[in-house]
């Protein structure tokens, strides 16, 4: 019975997919830049609406960074709430990023009470503060026992925005979400500290360079985002979809489908349509989405805005997430953001595009006209290096999750080793630093090589290594090896933090230099060069996915930890630890919370995907393998039966398949239950770190393996009795 009923539901599904056609968006796509901003309180719109004093300190503030004058704030969310409401918004939340999930808000109405009449209101205090529920949020705390409750706060710097509602928008005011105890909850606040970071120490080195009149500097992200799109009909007939976000089962598609003219090629009518609703609902939240192509995998996509100052453009990669979503389910269609939704099939990152801004809005990783400027440059990008190279089991850390396991040296994706690919140009560059200040002979070729001598850097665009986990891309680094439905808060908070610690470090040692009495171009050339030859092993041009370059890492001593039970060690370690307090980014008990919270995170998605996996296997795998095995044998029965004469080719051919589906139903249902008894092992097991540890080694190559037989049976069994919708299905026909 269930067979024939599961049958028709997946043969169900490919037909409504059938009849589905491009759905036309509510307006032309040409609205765009009319309608961008709209629903985002941004700089004009509180240019018109606020008092003129009350503008020019809020823009300060954001601006400036300086601190929110909470005499205005009164003022701000009047207006806030006026525009909201001439929008039919009825309802404020502070918007935030917690540890785990996307981002969380409880509404609240504008409504109030005025001695019996209704008013709407919005108080300064309810936009600066507010209090979610903290205790439904994870903090890592059941084990560092700090307070888990705490408030949210405005973050002035990333504009409040309305979400369209089905029947009336939400005003969302992006904030942060800190504890009574005063620690960080969120990933927002340690993200905007690593940025206060970056600016004192980038502006130190700009100030020895002589620039006057810069007075702050930011960190700016472009985060491409990948993603599948499935049609929503297959979606709803794959729980290991739904619950876990990836497909615990499912044999390869036949070859012949795999395209390779893919990358650039048409986008489906569907397809673009979705994207031109997903844009147009982006642009009214002043999200600007820039470029959209097709990736490697069929129905693979990626969509990049044009950067932002990190927090905002972290908050962007937010919404650009839920929005991706949201619109797919219009559209009939469900946008997987996980990092490995097929087995076999290249899995979905997102290249986190990462620089430096001075006020002025120069970037500080554009390597510049003059020779000064190119030293400057090249002063930065040491730091950077020095970075990466010093801290890199760190960045590792930050972006290692259960899903990023299956991309991170699978021969797809840069792998758990990192490094950094710099191009033929700048390579060249650092190796002649290196090798005309070893030339101690003539001292003045040093000097000579120092300032004029210097080799232009020029804009390198031709250079591209894909595989490169950290490669920079003409005026910018590409920091490509974090998951596509990550948070890019913690990547970019950590890399911000090692980069400031050293470009103080360089600092240090040029003023140094020149207090012992060298000039400044002599300084700057015997640091750069101290650092060419420091971090000479981080650097690699090569094939990032190759097995030599895997050996030749670990040669050089580079760290190559593939599983995140293990990389979560990093966050611990004290060269580690002491950099995130030193540079005042966290505190060791945020730490400690946020490692805690992690692997958490990381032992409860085995146990869901074992699960669920078992689940699938019990409940629709098997049952549909011994509805077949019983026909089968039903068969081979009447064969016997018809006598000597026909029956013993055909019964042989019919006992051969009857055999490897009962093999394969024995090893699935063995498999099962052998994961099973690991997780309940792993039960008993009280130290987290241990715990996850345990399952990495002993639960997560299993749940491979166990998929074995499952993936076998989809190959071996009747297309009629197959109960999940195939790869072939969902990857190609939309
Ligand atoms: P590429 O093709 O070299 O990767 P793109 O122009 O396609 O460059 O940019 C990719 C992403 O990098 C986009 O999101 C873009 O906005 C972002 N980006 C460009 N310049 C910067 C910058 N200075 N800082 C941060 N991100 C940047
Ligand atoms: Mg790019």
């Amino acid at each position: 019975m269930s067979e024939s009923t599961s049958m028709t539901s997946r043969k169900q599904a490919l037909l409504t997919i059938a009849s589905k056609q491009a759905q036309n968006g509510e307006k032309p796509q040409d609205s765009a830049a009319k309608e961008f901003g709209i629903n985002s309180f941004n700089d004009q719109i509180m240019r018109e609406r606020l008092p003129k004093e009350d503008y020019k300190k809020l823009r300060d503030t954001i601006k400036k960074g300086t601190k929110l004058d909470m005499n205005i704030a009164n003022s701000v969310a009047h207006a806030m709430k006026e525009w909201a409401i001439s929008k039919g918004v009825s309802h404020f939340t502070h918007w935030f990023q917690p540890q785990t999930g996307l981002t969380a808000e409880k509404h609240d109405a504008f409504l109030e009470l005025d001695e019996g009449v209704v008013v709407e209101r919005f108080r300064g205090n309810q936009l600066v503060q507010g209090e979610p529920d903290a205790s439904s949020f994870p903090s890592g705390g059941s084990r560092t026992t700090f307070e888990a409750r705490g408030y949210t706060m405005w973050d002035p710097s990333s504009p409040a925005f309305i979400v369209d509602g089905p029947k009336g928008g939400i005003l969302c005011i992006p904030s942060v979400f800190i504890s009574y105890t005063g620690e960080a909850l969120d990933k927002k606040t340690p993200l905007l500290r690593s940025m206060e970071a970056i600016s004192r120490s980038a502006m130190r080195l700009l100030r020895l360079f002589g620039n006057k009149t810069a007075n702050r500097v930011i960190t700016t992200i472009g985060t491409e985002q990948e993603y599948f799109l499935i049609d929503k009909a297959f979606y709803n007939l794959r729980p290991d979809l739904q619950i876990t976000g990836r497909t615990l089962i499912g044999a390869q598609p036949p070859k012949g489908q795999q395209l390779d003219d893919h990358y650039f090629g048409a986008i489906k009518e569907r397809v673009l349509s979705y994207m031109q609703d997903a844009e147009a609902e982006l642009y009214k939240l002043a999200v600007p989405a820039k470029t959209r192509h097709n990736e490697v995998a069929p129905h693979q996509y990626e969509l990049a805005p044009i950067f932002a100052e990190a927090n905002v453009g972290a908050d962007r990669n937010q919404l650009i997430m839920e929005i991706l979503k949201k619109v797919a389910n219009r559209h009939g269609l469900v946008a997987l953001l996980h990092e490995k939704p097929f087995a076999g099939i290249n899995g979905s990152g997102k290249h986190n595009n990462w620089s430096m801004q001075d006020s002025d809005g120069n970037n500080l990783l554009d390597p510049g006209h003059t020779p000064e400027q190119n030293l400057q440059f090249l002063v930065f990008l040491l730091s950077i290096l020095r970075a990466v190279h010093k801290y890199g089991d760190l960045l590792r850390m930050s972006i290692a999750s259960a899903p990023n396991d299956h991309r991170l040296g699978a021969n797809e994706a840069p792998p758990a080793v990192i490094s950094v690919f710099l191009g033929e140009r700048l390579s060249t560059i650092l190796d002649d630093i290196k090798e005309g200040i070893s030339t101690k002979a003539v001292e003045d070729f040093i000097i000579d090589l120092g300032i004029s001598k210097l080799p232009s850097i020029l804009r390198d665009n031709t250079d591209r290594n894909r595989t490169s986990p950290f490669a920079f891309t003409g005026s910018k680094f590409e920091f490509r090896a974090i998951g596509s439905s990550a948070s890019v808060s913690l990547p970019n908070t950590v890399l911000s933090a090692a980069v400031a610690e050293s470009i103080d470090i360089l600092t240090d040692e040029i003023e140094k230099l020149m207090q012992d009495g060298s000039n400044l171009n002599d300084a700057v050339l015997k640091v750069l060069k101290k650092y060419v030859i420091e971090t000479e092993d981080i650097r690699f041009e090569g094939n990032n996915y190759s097995e030599e370059w895997e050996k030749e890492a670990a040669r050089r001593g580079l760290p190559n930890v593939k599983k995140t039970a293990y990389a979560l060690d990093a966050f611990l370690d004290s060269k580690n630890m002491d950099l995130l307090i030193s540079q005042n980014v966290f505190s060791k008990k945020e730490i400690e919370s946020r490692y805690n919270t992690k692997l958490e995170q990381y032992i409860t998605t085995l146990e869901i995907e074992v699960d669920a996996f078992c689940d699938l296997a019990d409940t629709r795998v098997v049952p549909a393998a011994i509805a077949y095995q019983g026909s089968l044998a039903e068969t081979i029965k009447k064969l016997k039966d018809l006598g000597d004469d026909i029956s013993p080719v055909a019964v042989a051919t019919e006992t051969e398949l009857l055999k490897k589906i009962s093999e394969n139903i024995a090893q699935l249902v063995a498999g099962c239950r052998e994961i099973r008894d690991r997780v309940a092992e792993a039960e008993d097991i009280e130290d987290l770190s241990q715990k996850a540890k345990f399952m990495a080694d002993n639960v997560s190559d299993l749940l491979q393996t166990a998929r074995v037989p499952a993936d076998e049976l989809e190959t071996l069994i009747s297309d009629d009795l197959w109960p999940l919708p195939k790869y072939s299905e969902m990857l190609f026909i939309m």
